[in-house]
């Protein structure tokens, strides 16, 4: 057996371990006879995986009491929808900061519900930064804020939480959640979808402050309604089972390997040995301000296009594989989630240098 180097965005690479785990349990899970995709949701087999998962995920991000955990399904874009439904709360508008493509979705998603004031943007350089929130222009009468902590196709991480007082704090964390220690705290709602840095697609993650469940107005349909799901312990109608397992199995292996700041420490060595290659080169280019650059998701150019297929040919040729970039950025694309060891890395920067050097 041969496993790639997955550089996937996501659906993306998991932990090998879990995936073995997984694999060990799929006929016959902890002598139940049975494949968890095979349980009843309502079965106390799965109950006590539920559990486990949510008790693994506060600890690991040490959720206060005061949220609710919420496994839902629909995508960080069905969250597009259902926060502004849920989160409006009879306000009629809602401030959004504007970093890039994923932002951009968020803000079209919002405007069929509220207004919507664009309090910061990055557009004036092609969404390469993270506004600073000194030039932030909050609305006082906003619903809540938004913003996208990590912009997965332009490679933009905010390394900082904004502060906006007693407005609700409202995070895509799709593309970095559990990269790095976070202050819940600072949150009114915290989402995203599992498929990039948790287990597989079909899971969605909601962290909410219990103040914000129950005030809709008008009250929404009960599929879209956070409280439907809060109060049956996202047992409403079933849910994404074996998704659920998976992830509780990435929860575990984040404990085993010193959780979230350990996670981190390793995140930091694994970007910079990318950044740090790619200032010392004109070869590849990223564009991206150093102080907001991603350790999740490294967009790079290459000098010339016309070498982006040879060059992706070599990386395939050496087990790397998924480094095209988007298609609306072009060039290459290395998404290094947790699950990327630090091997991957270092075979990719050896490849860049060779190929530079071959080229250049
Ligand atoms: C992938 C992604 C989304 C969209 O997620 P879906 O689960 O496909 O709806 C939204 N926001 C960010 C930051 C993403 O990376």
């Amino acid at each position: 057996m041969t496993r790639v180097f997955n550089f996937s965005a996501g659906p993306a690479a998991l932990p090998e371990e879990v995936l073995k785990q997984a694999a060990d349990e799929m006929l016959d899970w902890h002598g139940s006879g049975q494949s968890v995709m095979e349980m009843s949701h309502r079965g106390k087999e799965f109950i006590s995986i539920a559990e486990a998962a949510e008790a693994d995920l506060r600890e690991l991000m040490g959720i206060p009491a005061n949220y609710k955990v919420l496994f839902l399904q629909g995508g960080a874009s069905l969250q597009f929808e259902m926060i502004p439904i849920n989160l409006l709360r009879g306000k009629t508008s809602a401030d959004y900061v504007h970093t890039g493509e994923w932002a951009k979705k968020a803000i079209k998603a919002a405007k069929t519900f509220t207004n919507v004031n664009v309090a910061a943007s990055s557009e004036d350089k092609g969404y390469t930064y993270a506004p600073p929130q000194s030039g932030w222009k909050l609305s006082k009468d906003a619903a809540y804020v938004h913003y996208t902590a990590n912009e997965t196709i332009g490679g933009v991480e905010f390394n900082w939480v904004p502060e906006t007082g007693d407005v609700p704090l409202v995070c895509d964390m799709s593309s970095n959640i559990l990269s790095r220690a976070v202050d819940v705290s600072k949150f009114g709602l915290i989402y995203a979808g599992a498929q990039k840095n948790i287990g597989p697609a079909g899971l969605t993650i909601v962290i909410v402050r219990d103040d914000l469940i129950g005030k809709a107005q008008p009250t929404p349909p009960a599929m879209l309604d956070y409280k439907t799901h809060a109060d049956a312990d996202s047992m409403y109608n079933t849910p994404p089972t074996y998704a659920i397992y998976i992830a509780g199995l990435v929860f575990q292996w984040l404990k085993r390997n010193g959780g979230l700041a350990a996670m981190e420490q390793k995140n930091i060595e694994k970007s910079n040995l990318l950044y740090d290659y790619l200032e010392t080169t004109d070869f590849y280019r990223n564009p991206v301000a150093k102080s907001d650059r991603s350790r999740m998701n490294v967009p790079f150019t290459l000098k010339d296009a016309a070498l982006d297929e040879e060059f992706l040919k070599g990386a395939k040729a050496r087990g790397m594989t998924q480094l095209k970039g988007h298609r609306s950025v072009g060039g290459m694309r290395a998404s290094i989630y947790n699950a990327m060891p630090v091997e991957g890395v270092k075979a990719l920067v050896e490849y860049m240098k060779e190929f530079a050097a071959a080229k250049g």
